[in-house]
């Protein structure tokens, strides 16, 4: 095979991977209609979801091709967030995979503008001893694109405020995985919230859990 392709034949079988990743979203109930997007690193940019439309009328053609500059090639509108797509791929260059989701208890938790802190040793899977959430703006904006960029510093995932949470990953997999955990520990801390201030583990015994986790599961390094 020829380089171009080859990478016409990578890029065809990363257009099913998003697509299977965004269906998988939609049957586990992460994403509902319209809400949320999916993006992965290609060749010579990333492919991304398209705006506005429902998982049944998404299809392989209808995933948009973007460049880092902003431009895209297709018929269809690119995810009205591409902006903060764009910006995650240019600034975290271990990053191959993107999602967004408006799933139930990471938005509602995201209303209450905080930190999600180390409740559960499971925060530790978004690469620190916490879950930054990023300040509000408006949908589709750059000032919201900054805002993630920041909130995603040395993690795996930021939680918008009223909006939902973002998850970065080296693969669609991987990301999914990561988002599954996120929403499990949302719905845990807001569960624990009823109920009073849980403990809290310290920087110590987050930091080995960290250090565990480098051999742990579909988020290992090996993987
Ligand atoms: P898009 O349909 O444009 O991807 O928008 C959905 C969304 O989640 C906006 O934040
Ligand atoms: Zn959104």
């Amino acid at each position: 095979m020829g380089d171009i392709d080859m990478q016409n034949y990578a890029e065809a079988e990363l257009r099913q991977q998003l697509l299977k990743t965004s269906q998988k979203l939609a049957e586990l109930g992460l994403n509902k209609g319209s809400s949320g997007n999916a993006s992965v690193r290609c060749e010579d940019g990333f492919l991304i979801t398209p705006s506005g439309l429902s998982i049944e009328n998404i299809t392989i053609s209808r995933l948009v091709k973007m460049h880092l500059d902003g431009s895209f090639e297709a018929n269809n509108n690119p995810s009205s967030e591409w902006r903060f797509h764009r910006d995650i791929f240019v600034n975290r260059p271990e990053v191959n995979a993107i999602i967004h989701t408006h799933s139930m208890f990471a938005s509602t938790l995201s209303t209450f503008r905080r930190d999600i802190p180390a409740f559960h040793y499971m925060i530790a899977l978004c690469g620190g001893d916490s879950i930054r959430c990023a300040p509000y703006a408006l949908f589709g904006t750059q000032q919201l694109s900054d805002n993630a960029v920041t909130a995603l510093q040395n993690r795996q995932a930021c939680l918008l405020a009223n909006h939902g949470m973002i998850v970065v990953g080296k693969s669609l997999e991987n990301t999914l995985s990561i988002a599954q955990e996120l929403e499990t520990l949302c719905e845990q801390y807001l569960r624990a919230l009823q109920v009073g201030e849980p403990y809290i583990l310290s920087q110590q015994e987050m930091l080995q859990v960290q250090e565990k986790f480098k051999d742990y599961g579909v988020w290992s390094d090996k993987t």
